[in-house]
């Protein structure tokens, strides 16, 4: 194919156009990937072609067929392979099972992520957290910030009290829209993930945990005691007992917690209400 597919709105295509930027994340894949590399939504391979350069074997999954066939072709010579499919719908122990290399049991994720599947992106990286051992992702500046939040910040929340459970997530740096084209409306920034081996979270308490977050952030501006006693089957009696149970103080906000306090918490959820 010679001429370079067009950019398409519906998927979120906003190509990398700095070549400093694609050696810098090229570069720090190499060092923390363990030869194999998946790629989420590779555009025009800007980065691929960089991650290749440096002795990495990619696997690659775009959702934009044009771009498929365009990258196919462009690197048909090299330890590349793709998948036309929405990532958000292939699980990645499938990929990993669709390589012909015995060593590679984990993947480095790395991808410059359409902005509206971020979320769900994040959540995967939790649930299939058995076949990735880090991640180099950009996201919005704002999710990034939201991802790497400390608590009594006002980004501090579910969204990254959940991934910081299995991951150690760092904002690197900031992207300017001019780095991208077309130019994006928002700032973007380049996330490291790296794969905790102790999460403090056993896998039977993770629905707990979601719902505990989910109560206890359910109105940011209210008290602890407040967001649990309409959260709660059991009402405001049922709040007393939990904040007693784990002497915790209902004035508290959610936001001025520690991970490890919602942790206590959530194991103490009333056991007979539904999660
Ligand atoms: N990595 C390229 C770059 O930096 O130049 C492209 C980045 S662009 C922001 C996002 C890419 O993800 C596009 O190529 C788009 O087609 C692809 N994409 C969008 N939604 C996707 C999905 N659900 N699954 C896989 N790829 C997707």
């Amino acid at each position: 194919m010679d001429r370079l597919p067009r950019a398409r709105k519906r998927f979120g295509q906003n190509f990398l156009a700095s070549a400093g930027t694609i050696e810098k994340i090229s570069r720090k894949a190499g060092e923390l990937a363990d030869g194999d590399v998946l790629e989420i939504g590779p555009g025009r391979g800007a980065l691929t072609a960089a991650l290749i350069e440096s002795g990495l074997r990619v696997t690659a999954v775009e959702i934009d067929r044009d771009l498929v066939v365009y990258l196919r072709d462009r690197f048909r010579e090299s330890s590349f392979s793709i998948e036309e499919a929405d990532i958000l719908k292939v699980r990645f122990a499938d990929l990993l099972g669709g390589l012909d290399i015995p060593r590679a049991d984990r993947f480095l994720v790395v991808g410059n992520l359409p902005y509206n599947i971020s979320k769900p992106v994040v959540r995967k990286l939790v649930d299939e957290r058995e076949t990735v051992s880090g991640a180099v992702l950009m996201f919005q500046k704002e999710v990034a910030k939201r991802l790497t939040a400390s608590p009594g910040s006002r980004d501090y929340g579910p969204l990254g009290i959940f991934a910081g459970l299995f991951y150690r997530i760092q904002a690197w740096f900031d992207l300017a829209p001019g780095n991208f084209r077309p130019a994006p409306k928002v700032t973007s920034t380049v996330t490291l993930w790296e794969r905790r081996d102790d999460p403090f979270l056993d896998p039977a308490s993770e629905q707990r945990f979601r719902t505990c977050l989910e109560v206890c952030f359910r109105n940011r501006r209210q008290t602890l005691f407040n967001n649990l006693r309409h959260g709660l089957a059991g009402g405001e009696p049922a709040a007393r007992e939990l904040l007693e149970e784990a002497d915790l103080d209902g004035r508290a906000r959610a936001e001025s917690l520690e991970p490890a306090t919602f942790h206590s918490l959530a194991r103490l959820w009333p056991e007979a209400l539904p999660e």
